[in-house]
């Protein structure tokens, strides 16, 4: 699977352009692609006559305040007042359905579904699929979309769609950061955007609670160089209470895998977090390139990107999910770097 056929585009604008109303979902938990991309086109077809809701089908309902600057907020509804059956409905950034929560079932009730996505693991869930595994982000799929949609490219979709290049490309770091999504950046920054004040809102700006959770979570940091056949694991917990003493929600944990993952002796950074409203444990992992954190996330229930994947899990306790996750680890086979 790679770039998606012409014939998948001319219907994806066809049925857009067509809805009086459409109805666009992320996944739960939503990061800067997720939201990025759903505002971006949000703010598109709102700008082109059509009624537009937004929403994700979980909790927290509230959008992380990392990414209270984002445009056409006023777009989200709750997921429990989104459409019942859309006559149109639009998922964004997730590779299945139980990635959309509560909205999963939409699919089924839903007129059409188009998915627009960059998960390699992607199930081909809707009736037009816009899914390229080799996508940088689903911010580039979107960016394509606003253009075939002939909808200007106004700062406040630029905006959105910089927070989905610059979040997936981990600040254009990764090697998914191509010459083509530089230009599409520089396109974007062409539009005037501030990206110095996203770039800030993103990964420059917190509460003092969160220096304190990191400076808990680095102390708390354990190294085993021999574990995933000898490439070596960094990895951390975050426990109820520390989350609790800080006065942050999961959402604002994102960064701390981004510091463990600096050890140079670790192919495969974890961060272990705890879920402070559905209970259990969300896991967090990176690797560097010669393991497929994906794969191994799938075979524990969740799923990913090959370098940069997670899963959820309701052991009673870390030490469970650590265990389970280090077995699958020392089982993945090496990539070639
Ligand atoms: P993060 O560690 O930043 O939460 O997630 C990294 C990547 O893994 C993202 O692409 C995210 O969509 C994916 N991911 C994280 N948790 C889950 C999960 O529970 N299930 C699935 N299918 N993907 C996940
Ligand atoms: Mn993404």
């Amino acid at each position: 699977m790679s770039v998606p056929p012409e014939r998948q585009w001319q219907r994806a604008v066809a049925m857009l352009t067509g809805a009086d109303r459409v109805a666009l979902a992320c996944h739960v938990a939503p990061d800067g692609d997720a939201l990025g991309s759903m505002l971006a086109l949000g703010d598109a077809l709102r700008s082109r006559g059509t009624e537009v809701v937004a929403s994700w089908g979980g909790e927290p309902f509230e959008v992380p305040a990392a990414y209270a600057f984002l445009p056409a907020t006023d777009l989200l509804v709750p997921p429990w007042n989104f459409p019942a059956e859309p006559e149109l409905f639009v998922t964004l950034d997730s590779g299945s359905p139980d990635r959309l929560g509560t909205l999963g079932d939409r699919v089924r009730t839903a007129n059409c579904t188009i998915v627009v996505d960059h998960h390699a693991t992607n199930t081909r869930y809707g009736g037009v699929h816009l899914v390229d595994d080799e996508a940088a982000a689903t911010a580039v799929l979107v960016a394509e979309l606003v253009d075939r949609l002939d909808v200007e490219l106004s700062q406040d979709i630029a905006a959105a769609l910089y927070t989905g290049l610059l979040t997936d490309t981990g600040s254009f770091r990764y090697p998914s950061a191509t010459p083509a999504v530089h230009e599409l950046a520089a396109r974007l920054l062409a539009t005037g955007i501030r990206h110095d004040l996203i770039s800030r809102a993103i990964y420059d700006t917190a509460p003092f609670g969160w220096i304190e959770l990191l400076g808990q979570a680095c102390a708390t940091a354990r190294l085993d160089v021999a574990a995933v056949g000898g490439l070596g694991l960094v990895w951390t917990v975050v426990e109820a209470g520390d989350l609790a003493a800080s006065g942050l929600g999961l959402a604002d944990v994102e960064g701390v895998i981004d510091v463990l993952r600096v050890a140079q002796e670790a192919e495969v950074a974890v961060v272990v977090k705890a879920d402070p409203i559905e209970g259990g444990w969300k896991v967090s992992t990176r690797s560097k390139g010669a393991v497929d954190v994906g794969a191994v996330c799938a075979a524990l229930g969740g799923g990913g990107h090959l370098f940069a994947a997670g899963f959820t899990s309701d052991d009673d306790d870390a030490d469970t999910t650590l265990a389970r996750l280090r077995a699958e680890l020392e089982a993945a086979p090496h990539l070639p770097t």
